[in-house]
């Protein structure tokens, strides 16, 4: 394979912070090490900052975003428990099969794609579910899903939220908003290379910790009794030194630039980028009022493509002349549209007009 630097647009892992490489490269300590457990702790108070909670059971799982997912279920279902699920995309199709896989009764709330869900009708769905859970940003299709609302109206159940693509790069606050369970990952927002799944879990939630959850690795059984000081830190896995390494740097940059700038950033970044490609005769998927900065979907029109070109060779162009990675679309959209993200290091000015002056050459 020869050696590319592409800018990294599409919706999978965005291009790291460079102090993140630089933390890649450091020594390697020992997964017991004084210091490195130093740095364990600092990424856990970092991430607390990060997710806006005082939730104590907050870390990094040692995998990527999906085993966040596996993990937030996997410890509060089982057979049995209903679970009502909001599904306007992807991700939350996947949400249904992992607590399917957990024995719950699935209530799946479907709404079209490139549209929010509407939280009323989630609270509706069952009368009395053990958690509600809904993706807040829709990777596939560019969707924020509202996260306040079924905060303030769950009643008894616990509300668990998808942040991966979320976290660092719009308003997330788990505490006021009354999130009892969320996890993300480290490659969209937070510009980090994949390969983690941060995770909270409120106090309430973690009264309902299952006693033998049906997983042995994502059990959260033993780092729970460590941190509400009812047992010693012990030993569970071998921690992904460099990843956790990667993760301190990059929240520490997040930190460092604020997470309202930041928001700020993404913001900016995904008005311009949108604007430019309406102002080109694109039409965005993505319901307005709804539509997220860090994750533009569009359609791409037909008559934009030069002759004998699909969509496909256009991003294969853009790729291989340009260095820019986009994503294709999906659902609807899958060869008719183009998912494009903006999120973390990637989230800058000059990479929206990178593209936009980038399109300019290849389209007609
Ligand atoms: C990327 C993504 C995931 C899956 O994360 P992986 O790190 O690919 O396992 C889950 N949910 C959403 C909303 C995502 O964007």
């Amino acid at each position: 394979m020869r050696h590319r630097d592409p800018v990294l647009m599409g919706p999978g892992p965005c291009n790291p912070y460079p102090e993140v490489i630089e933390a890649y490269g450091r020594p390697v300590l020992g997964h017991l090490d004084p210091d490195f457990i130093e740095l364990m702790d600092e990424v856990g108070d970092r991430l607390r900052t990060v997710f806006q909670t005082e939730n104590k059971l907050t870390f990094a799982v040692s995998a990527t975003g999906s085993a966040g997912m596996e993990a937030a279920f996997v410890n509060f279902v089982g057979p049995g428990d209903t679970v009502v699920i909001g599904v306007n995309g992807v991700f939350g199709g996947r949400m249904c099969d992992v607590a399917a896989r957990c024995g719950a009764e699935v209530v799946r709330v479907d709404a079209p794609w490139g549209t929010p869900i509407d939280p009323q009708a989630l609270l509706d769905a069952h009368p009395a579910p053990k958690l509600i859970a809904v993706v807040h940003a829709e990777t596939s299709t560019g969707i924020r899903n509202d996260l306040e609302m079924l905060g303030a109206n769950k009643g008894d159940a616990l509300l668990l939220a998808d942040c991966v693509t979320s976290l660092g790069g719009i308003d997330l606050r788990i505490d006021e908003w009354g999130v009892d369970i969320a996890y993300s990952g480290t490659q969209k927002c937070l510009g980090v290379p994949p390969g983690l799944a941060p995770l909270t879990v409120s106090d309430r939630a973690l009264a309902q910790l299952r006693d033998t959850p049906q997983s042995w690795y994502l059990d959260l059984n033993m780092i729970a009794k460590y941190v509400t000081g009812g047992g010693a830190r012990a030993y569970h896995h071998t921690a992904p030194i460099s990843s956790l390494y990667g993760i301190h740097a990059g929240l520490g940059v997040l930190l460092d630039e604020g997470l309202e700038a930041s928001f700020a950033r993404h913001q900016a970044c995904g008005d311009a980028l949108q604007a430019g490609l309406v102002e080109r005769g694109f039409e965005l998927f993505a319901a307005e009022g709804n539509r997220l900065p860090q994750l533009t979907s569009v359609w791409v029109p037909d008559e934009k493509l030069p002759d004998g070109m699909t969509e496909a060779d256009v991003r294969r162009s853009l790729l291989f002349d340009y260095g820019i990675e986009i994503g294709g679309g999906l659902g609807d959209l899958a060869g008719k549209g183009w998912r494009i993200g903006l999120m973390g290091h990637t989230a800058r000015m000059r990479n929206v007009h990178l593209l936009l002056a980038a399109l300019d050459d290849v389209l007609v």
